[in-house]
């Protein structure tokens, strides 16, 4: 038996605790038993942010991207690809620095896209600049060590 670990749902922003060998069934939230892995990117804004930031116990990756920004619009699909592929290790997330202003100028994110992976509450590496799907999962496996 692994130690349990604790995931955020991404619908109801509840913390589950779960068993680690348990994360690639496809777990559901025990509160609104909607799935726990959707294997897409999910938005957070101010509160759910810090929710899943401190809460979690696998890796969160994530986008910070702006509405006006042409390099986040190319990202986008290729972030959304690379969540298919570190879903369940690692949870992908997107923060729009433009209504979120306070998070982006929390984190000092001064270009976008910039992507940032945190792990245990703290950010432990970051990466500016639009990246494709593989470049995504490598630069993540890479600093996160899943
Ligand atoms: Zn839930």
């Amino acid at each position: 038996m692994s130690k349990p670990i604790h995931v955020v749902c991404p619908h109801c922003d509840s913390v589950n605790r779960l068993p680690a060998e348990r994360l690639g069934e496809q777990p559901r939230c025990g509160k609104c038993r909607d799935h726990l892995f959707t294997a897409r990117p999910i938005e957070l804004d101010k509160v759910s942010f810090a929710k899943h930031i401190s809460n979690s116990d696998i890796p969160i990756l994530v986008d910070f991207w702006a509405p006006w920004c042409g390099p986040c619009k190319m990202m986008a699909p290729q972030f959304k690809q690379a969540a298919t592929q570190l879903e369940p290790r690692v949870r992908l997330a997107k923060v729009n620095t433009e209504a979120e202003q306070t998070l982006g100028a929390k984190y000092n994110i001064r270009s976008i896209p910039t992507m940032a992976l945190f792990r245990g509450g703290r950010e432990i590496a970051r990466q500016p600049g639009a990246m494709s799907a593989a470049d995504i999962v490598r630069w993540t496996n890479t600093h996160a060590k899943v």
